[in-house]
């Protein structure tokens, strides 16, 4: 097959857009998508000058998703002095896995002349996920100790180096599931959060940002996904053929068997019924800004203090940080 634009040889079909496209356009619409989202979701602020530059933080895991995300922002704004970004990577310990994706990281940053920053779970926390896994006092998946730590260590270290924003490299696939995950779940609170965290445009652009949202701004650095209208498959190619240092190999101590039914179903739906993934999308940030300005209107400000610990914002006494690392005779 030929493409579509130019009558080159095509490398990918897209089947939810009818389109053939050579590699030369297949790598310009990716990119395109990318500027598009930092566009609408207004993430360079009107204020922003060579004088007072926005700073964003990227976590970079080393995975095809971080490492596309950076190269991507990196060709975009490397000449754009409104715009500092410094990679942000996190070492969970995590035997034979975590090693060999932080030497992409560092092939990655050091080709695109990039600050790169790593932390380490056991610097900070004095525990390695290998061993976090073994003892687990709590009977949880291992991904439900790391995601509090990762949060954790992502939103201290964002707010140290001065970040604006904390940029992550979520796909169409990633937020397709969560989305999925939380109309199946019911969870109401969940999109509402989903939306005021990573949905919302940061400028008031028509609706305009919720009160809710400006909450959520005030205790964290806020959060911006610009890869989410990009197919997972069509960022896997992308780093293929741009042949960028990603690591491919799964974490050990991944599960997430619901995550993954989601998964497998949303793929055979988008291979029956092409566009799913986009439909799911456009009508689940619908219906999360609706739930995000409805609780907005009818909840309280959640009573935000600090941690008794470690002095994190939390709305108890000892934030979830804190006391999965009390369980496990840790401190932070
Ligand atoms: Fe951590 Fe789970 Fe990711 Fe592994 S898959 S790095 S355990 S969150």
């Amino acid at each position: 097959m030929d493409c579509d634009k130019c009558g080159e040889p095509a490398v990918v079909h897209a089947a939810y857009s009818g389109l053939h496209t050579c590699e030369s356009h297949f790598r310009r619409s990716v990119e395109k998508r990318v500027r598009r989202r930092v566009r609408e979701d207004s993430l360079v602020p009107d204020d922003a000058t060579p004088a007072d530059p926005e700073t964003w933080v990227v976590g970079l895991s080393g995975g095809k998703d971080s490492v596309v995300l950076t190269q991507v922002l990196q060709d975009t704004f490397a000449e754009d002095p409104r715009i500092s970004l410094v990679a942000l990577s996190i070492h969970e310990g995590i035997e034979g896995y975590r090693d060999e994706s932080l030497a992409a990281c560092e092939a990655l940053t050091a080709d695109l002349d990039l600050r790169h920053e790593v932390i380490s779970y056991a610097e900070e926390f004095g525990v390695r996920m290998d061993d976090v896994v073994a003892e687990d006092p709590e009977n949880m998946a291992a991904c439900a100790y790391c995601g509090v730590f990762r949060r954790d260590v992502l939103e201290r270290y964002a707010e140290r180096l001065g970040a604006d924003k904390l940029l992550t490299g979520h796909n169409l696939d990633d937020e397709a599931q969560t989305a999925l995950m939380n109309v199946f779940e019911g969870d109401v609170a969940q999109m509402a959060s989903h939306f005021d965290a990573s949905l919302g445009p940061f400028e008031p652009t028509g609706e305009g940002p919720t009160e809710r949202a400006r909450r959520e701004q005030d205790h964290h650095v806020p959060r911006a996904k610009p890869l989410r209208d990009v197919p997972e498959k069509e960022v896997a190619l992308y780093a293929h053929l741009r042949d960028l240092p990603a690591h491919i190999t799964e974490c050990p101590h991944a599960e997430g068997a619901y995550r993954g039914e989601i998964r497998e179903l949303l793929l055979e739906m988008e291979e029956r019924h092409p566009g799913t993934r986009h439909s799911v999308m456009a009508g689940y940030e619908k219906l999360a800004a609706l739930a995000a300005a409805a609780l907005d209107d009818t909840e309280d400000d959640p009573d935000f203090g600090s941690c008794d610990e470690c002095g994190a914002p939390t709305a108890r006494e000892v934030c979830r940080k804190c006391g999965l690392l009390d369980a496990l005779g840790a401190s932070a």
